[in-house]
C-alpha cells in the first residue's frame, strides 16, 4: 500500500487510461510494422534491396486523423477526455473517430484498478497490470488481423515464469513451468491432429504461445479450465455472430481473442470458477 487502497486504485486506473491511449497504438501499428518487416525481408531473400520508406514505429510518425492526415495534437489525445470533447470526431474533418479508442483506454483502466485493489500496489498488483495491458493488445490485433505477435506472447510467457520464480503469485515455478510446456504442446497436437484429419488448419501458432504464456501465468492445472472457458466464449460470440453479420468480415475467426478472455476471467476469479460456472 503506497497511500490508501482506494488512492492506490484511482491511481491505477489513471495509468490504465494513459497505457490504453498506448495499447491503441500498438494494436494499430504493430501488425502494419511487422508487415512491412516481412515484406523487406522478403526483398533480401530475393537480392532486392528493400524499399527505402519513411520510418514507421511505435513512436513515428505522429498520429494522423486517417481520414483527412489531420495531425493530432496532444490536447486531442487525452484519453476517454478528448473523445468527450470532441463528440468523437475529428476535429477538422468531422470523420468519426472509432469508439474503440476510448473503450480499449477505459477496459484497461478498470483492468488496472481492479488488479491494484485486489493484490495492492505491490510487486504483484504491477504483474497484473502488466498482464491485463500484453492480453488487451493480443485480443484485438488477433480479431483485427488473426496475428498474435511474438513480441507480446514471447514476452509475457517469460513474465510468467518470472512472477512465479519470485514468488509474487501463488503458482510454483514447476507449476508454471509445466503450464507453459503443456500448454504449447497441447494445442500443437490438437492443430496437427486437426490437419490430419481435415486437411484444415484450426489455428496457429500464435495460439500456442498465448496458451503457454497462460500456463506460466496461472500454472497446468488452469489449462483445462481456460480452455473451457475460452471454448464457451468463442461458442456464445459465434452464436452472437450468427445474428449480426456485421460482427466480423470473412469466414474465419481467431481463437486468441477467447483464450485472452479466459485469461482475463481466470485473473479476476479464479482458473477453478470457471469450471464452477460450466457446472464442473
Ligand atoms: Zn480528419
Amino acid at each position: 500500500m503506497l497511500v490508501s487502497p482506494v488512492v492506490d486504485a484511482a491511481a491505477a486506473g489513471v495509468l490504465g487510461l494513459l497505457v490504453g491511449s498506448f495499447l491503441n497504438v500498438v494494436i494499430y501499428r504493430l501488425p502494419k510494422m511487422l508487415e512491412r518487416q516481412w515484406a523487406d525481408e522478403c526483398a533480401q531473400l530475393q537480392g532486392k534491396t528493400p524499399d527505402d520508406a519513411p520510418p514507421f514505429d511505435l513512436t513515428q510518425p505522429r498520429s494522423r486523423c486517417r481520414q483527412c492526415g489531420h495531425l493530432i495534437r496532444w490536447y486531442e489525445n487525452v484519453p476517454v477526455l478528448s473523445y468527450l470533447v470532441l463528440r468523437g470526431k475529428c476535429s477538422a474533418c468531422g470523420a468519426a473517430i472509432g469508439l474503440r479508442y476510448p473503450l480499449v483506454e477505459l477496459a484497461t483502466a478498470a483492468l488496472f484498478c481492479y488488479s491494484v485493489w485486489h493484490w495492492g500496489a505491490t510487486p504483484a498488483g504491477g504483474a497484473w497490470c502488466g498482464f491485463s495491458a500484453a492480453i488487451v493488445a493480443l485480443a484485438l490485433i488477433d480479431w483485427d488481423t488473426t496475428l498474435l505477435p511474438d513480441d507480446i506472447t514471447l514476452p509475457l510467457l517469460w513474465a510468467g515464469l518470472i512472477v512465479a520464480a519470485l514468488r509474487w503469485n501463488d503458482v510454483t515455478l514447476q507449476q508454471a513451468l509445466g503450464g507453459a510446456v503443456a500448454g504449447y504442446l497441447s494445442l500443437w497436437l490438437v492443430y496437427h491432429g486437426f490437419k490430419l484429419l481435415t486437411g484444415k488448419e484450426g489455428m496457429g501458432y500464435g495460439d500456442f504461445k498465448l496458451f503457454a504464456a497462460l500456463g506460466a501465468w496461472f500454472g497446468w492445472q488452469a489449462l483445462v479450465p481456460i480452455i473451457l472457458m475460452a471454448s464457451v466464449i468463442g461458442a456464445v460470440v459465434g452464436i452472437a455472430m450468427k445474428f449480426s453479420t456485421g460482427l466480423r468480415e470473412g469466414g474465419y475467426v481467431p481463437f486468441g481473442p477467447f483464450l485472452a478472455g479466459a485469461g482475463l476471467t481466470a485473473m479476476m476469479f479464479g482458473p477453478a470458477s470457471i469450471l464452477a460456472a460450466v457446472g464442473l
